[in-house]
């Protein structure tokens, strides 16, 4: 005879479970998530915790398990109120008072990003109202030399820096070969050159960090290192993974710098030019 997992009563035969303790726990977890969810949208957070505490008690949640329904929860309370995209100030301050109420730090409840979400939306928001957005804080050294009368919005990391190149090249062109005129008849001529073709093709240029301030765009990397002013951008490029600029120089080249995120990357670089 077994006994129950969740109950600890014997279970039977070879059981390590009753089908019934079973059902509840599994209720029970999906209750716990759900209670989360919905709390920002009731309002008053205060009675959450005991709610909590009841369902895992009653459900036999296991303590470990506690933490990850807390983050599946606050997740999906972030996702109802993002569906949008837009994060009001009502929002974000019931958003956070749940991050205060439940016992898991910030960095777990961003494991899938949340966190970062909720800051690139109310970043967006600030920017739209005219205000500078102070959301990120750095630790350590930014490899980028920022003037005084700019201030830092946002850092993305590992961004791969592309760079459009124009090539010149021969087609149609015969480098000694053989090749046939007519029936039987092979012509050879070497040195022949054909069309003169510019090809374009994009290159990965450097990987590194790309800050954005009020003023300019930066891009940090091994081999690559400099900074564009807003002003001097004549096309916002959007693309799914990131961004496209275009400098308004006669000379210049579509400069793509892919951060993963092209939705919130274009919207920060395109509103934070016109702020
Ligand atoms: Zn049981």
């Amino acid at each position: 005879m077994g006994d129950c997992k969740f109950c600890g009563k014997p279970a039977g035969f070879l059981r390590n479970e009753h089908k019934e303790c079973k059902r509840r726990h599994e209720r029970g977890k999906a209750e716990f998530i759900q209670q989360i969810a919905a709390a920002p949208d009731r309002g008053d957070l205060a009675p959450l915790p005991d709610r909590l505490r009841e369902i895992a008690a009653t459900c036999q949640i296991e303590r470990t398990m506690l933490p990850a329904l807390m983050i599946a929860g606050f997740e999906e309370a972030v996702e109802r109120f993002l569906d949008d995209h837009l994060l009001t100030v009502q929002e974000e301050e019931k958003l956070s008072e749940l991050m205060k109420v439940l016992p898991v730090s910030q960095e777990e409840l961003n494991r899938n990003g949340a966190v970062t979400r909720l800051t690139q939306c109310a970043t967006l928001r600030d920017i739209q109202e005219g205000i500078v957005p102070q959301r990120i804080q750095f630790d350590g050294m930014l490899p980028f030399n920022l003037q005084k009368s700019e201030s830092l919005v946002w850092v993305f990391q590992n961004v791969a820096y592309l760079e459009q190149r124009t090539r010149t090249e021969f087609v149609g062109g015969s480098q000694g070969m053989s090749f046939r005129v007519a029936k039987g008849v092979y012509y050879r001529k070497g040195g022949f050159k054909g069309r003169r073709v510019e090809r374009t093709e994009t290159a990965h240029a450097d990987t590194g960090w790309l800050g954005v301030t009020t003023k300019h765009v930066y891009f940090a990397g091994a081999a690559k290192r400099f900074r564009i002013r807003f002003d001097k951008i004549v096309t916002f490029e959007p693309y799914d993974d990131g961004i496209g600029l275009m400098r308004d120089a006669q000379t210049a080249k579509p400069q793509t710098f892919v951060t993963g995120d092209g939705w919130f990357t274009y919207n920060l670089i395109a509103n934070l030019a016109q702020m």
